[in-house]
């Protein structure tokens, strides 16, 4: 990988940061704000579900995001963290944060269905 092909991934995953950073620290005003509404109970369950879900998948977006970046001083982005195989640029180009190959990543959500547990705990497990 060039450094300017470095410097690309670092500024779009840089920038995710910022954005997923914002969105989090805003995300418990609105939850205060809907608290005080007059929300049925079923409807606020619903909504708090949905923000909470939505919470998850910003807050494990943005450890990807950092992971990434720590890769990236490392020395070692770009490449999958579990069969240590160089990740397709297109694939990073796609998903900049992604620490796995295409195939790695399809072993993994393919356990996932099978209810295994993160993908983290997973390759580590199978590693
Ligand atoms: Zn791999």
């Amino acid at each position: 990988m060039t450094k300017s092909d470095l410097n690309k991934y670092r500024n779009v995953l840089e920038a995710k940061q910022t954005e997923l950073v914002h969105l989090l620290r805003n995300r418990d005003g609105i939850a205060i704000t809907k608290c005080a509404d007059s929300l049925d109970e079923v409807q606020y369950a619903t909504e708090r579900e949905l923000a909470i879900r939505s919470l998850d998948r910003d807050s494990n977006l943005l450890r990807n995001v950092r992971a990434a970046l720590d890769r990236m001083e490392a020395g070692s982005f770009g490449v999958c963290l579990h069969c240590e195989e160089d990740i397709s640029p297109k694939r990073l180009a796609a998903v900049p944060s992604t620490a796995f190959c295409i195939e790695c990543q399809e072993i993994a959500d393919r356990s996932q269905c099978d209810g295994a547990e993160t993908l983290d705990e997973l390759l580590i497990t199978a590693a």
